[in-house]
C-alpha cells in the first residue's frame, strides 16, 4: 500500500491516530505490544523497516475508517490478508514506520455457487478453509506450493500461480470489492450493481477494473469473487527428468508446443535442486559452515540425491474417462521422450474428490 521510499509517520500523527482507531476497532485490536509487533518485522531476508502498530479489523466499515483515519493523519498502511507472503517479505510493510493492516479476522466465506463455480471471500478465509468448504462438491480451488495457511485474496491480489487448469490466479478473479485510501468502497464487474441477479458473470460491462487492484497499492480488497476448478475425474502426473543443463531449452520448447496443442491442460513446473531445497528445508547454514550462496560442491551432493537430475518438470494430464487418458499419454510420451532422459507417469485414478452427482443446493449462502 505503501511507495517504499515514503518517510515514517511522526510520532505525534502517529498517536492521534491511534486514539481514532482504538475508537473505531475497540483498544484490542490497535496492538501496540512489542512483543506481538516484533515479529511482524522479521522477513526470510534482512530488513529493517519497523512496524508501528497492527490494526485488526473485524468488518469492512472497520477497514474503512482505518484508512480514514491513516490518511488524515498520513499514516502509512500495509495490509496483509493471512501475511504468509514468505519469500516476498512476509509480513514486513514495504516502507519504514507503516502499521500493518492485518484482514485474518474477515474470515467468512461469503457464497459459494455450486452450479456455476463461484466463490467470494473475505481476506482472512484460507486455501484450507476452501478446501474443507469444498469437499465432496465436484469442485476445487488449488493452493498455493507454499502453505495451505495462505489467503485466498493475499495470493491473489499478489499474482498467485497455482497448479491446475487456470494457473495465473488473477485469471481466475470475477469481482472484487476494494476500500480505496479515502475509505471509499468501490466493487468491480456486475458485483457494482446492487440487483444484478448475474453477479460473477465475467466481465461485466464496460470496462474491467479488476485489474488495477491486482499487484497494486491502489485499495484494499475486503471481498473477492472468484472462478472454481471443475476436480478432473481422472488424472495423471507426468514426471520428466534431465540430466544435461544444455537440453533444457530444446525440452522447454517441446513443452510449450505441448501445452501450445492442450496435450497438458493447465502448469508445468520446473525444479532445481534449489527450488526443491527451498520449498522442502531452511536454508542450511549449520551444514554449510554459514556459506553464501550454497557451495557447489554441497548443492552436487544434493542432486546426486536426486538421482543426477539437474531439472524435474511436473504436469498432469486430466480427462472425463481412462481411454483418452491414456492417449493424451501415449502422445505426451512420444512429444517428450525426444527432449527428456525419462518420463515417468503415476498411475491414473479416479479423483478422490470428483463426485458426479448434482450438487444438493444450487447455492450456499451466507449473507454479508
Ligand atoms: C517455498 C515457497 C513456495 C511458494 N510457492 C508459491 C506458489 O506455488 N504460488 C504462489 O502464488 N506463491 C507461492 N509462494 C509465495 C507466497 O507464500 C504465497 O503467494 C502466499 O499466498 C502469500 O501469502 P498470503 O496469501 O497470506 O498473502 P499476504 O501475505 O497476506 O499478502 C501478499 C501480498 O498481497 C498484499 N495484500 C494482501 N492482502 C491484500 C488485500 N486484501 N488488499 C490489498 N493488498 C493485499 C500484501 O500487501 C502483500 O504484498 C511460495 C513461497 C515459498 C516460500
Amino acid at each position: 500500500m505503501t511507495a517504499p521510499t515514503r518517510p515514517p509517520p511522526s510520532s505525534q500523527a502517529l498517536a492521534w491516530a491511534t486514539v481514532a482507531w482504538r475508537k473505531h476497532l475497540g483498544e484490542p485490536h490497535v496492538v501496540l505490544d512489542r512483543d506481538v509487533v516484533d515479529p511482524a518485522e522479521i522477513a526470510t531476508f534482512a530488513t529493517e523497516h519497523r512496524v508501528a502498530a497492527i490494526l485488526r479489523p473485524g468488518r469492512r466499515a472497520e477497514v474503512q475508517a482505518c484508512l480514514r483515519v491513516a490518511t488524515a493523519h498520513e499514516v502509512p498502511v500495509y495490509p496483509v490478508s493471512r501475511g504468509a507472503n514468505w519469500g516476498y517479505g512476509s509480513r514486513v510493510p514495504t516502507s519504514h514506520g507503516a502499521v500493518l493492516l492485518d484482514l485474518s479476522r474477515m474470515e467468512r466465506v461469503v457464497d459459494v455457487d455450486l452450479v456455476l463455480g463461484t466463490l467470494t471471500v473475505e481476506p482472512g478465509v484460507t486455501f484450507a478453509d476452501v478446501e474443507e468448504r469444498l469437499r465432496g462438491t465436484g469442485w476445487m480451488l488449488p493452493s498455493p506450493g507454499s502453505s495451505p495457511g495462505a489467503s485466498v485474496v493475499g495470493n491473489t491480489v499478489d499474482g498467485g500461480v497455482c497448479d491446475g487448469l487456470v494457473p495465473l490466479r488473477r485469471r481466475a478473479v470475477l469481482e472484487v470489492e476494494v476500500v480505496t485510501p479515502d475509505g471509499e468502497v468501490l466493487r468491480t464487474g456486475l458485483g457494482a450493481f446492487p440487483d444484478a441477479r448475474a453477479r460473477g458473470a465475467h466481465p461485466g460491462v464496460g470496462p474491467d477494473l479488476t485489474g488495477l487492484f491486482l499487484q497494486s497499492n491502489l485499495g484494499v480488497v475486503t471481498r473477492m469473487t472468484i472462478a472454481l476448478q471443475r476436480v478432473p475425474p481422472r488424472q495423471a502426473a507426468v514426471h520428466l527428468q534431465l540430466y544435461d543443463d544444455a537440453r533444457l531449452p530444446g525440452l522447454v520448447d517441446a513443452v510449450r508446443i505441448v501445452l501450445r496443442d492442450g496435450l497438458i491442460e493447465g502448469s508445468v513446473t520446473f525444479y532445481d535442486e534449489i527450488r526443491l531445497l527451498a520449498m522442502t528445508t531452511r536454508y542450511p547454514y549449520g551444514e554449510v559452515g554459514g556459506a553464501t550462496p550454497l557451495p557447489e560442491a554441497w548443492l552436487a551432493e544434493v542432486r546426486e540425491a536426486l538421482g543426477g537430475s539437474r531439472w524435474i518438470v511436473e504436469a498432469s494430464v486430466r480427462s472425463t474417462d481412462g481411454a483418452r487418458l491414456d492417449s493424451a499419454r501415449r502422445t505426451l510420451i512420444e512429444a517428450l521422450t525426444p527432449w527428456a532422459d525419462r518420463v515417468d507417469f503415476a498411475a491414473d485414478a479416479p479423483t478422490p474428490q470428483f463426485t458426479p452427482r448434482a450438487p444438493a443446493h444450487r447455492r450456499d449462502r451466507v449473507l454479508a
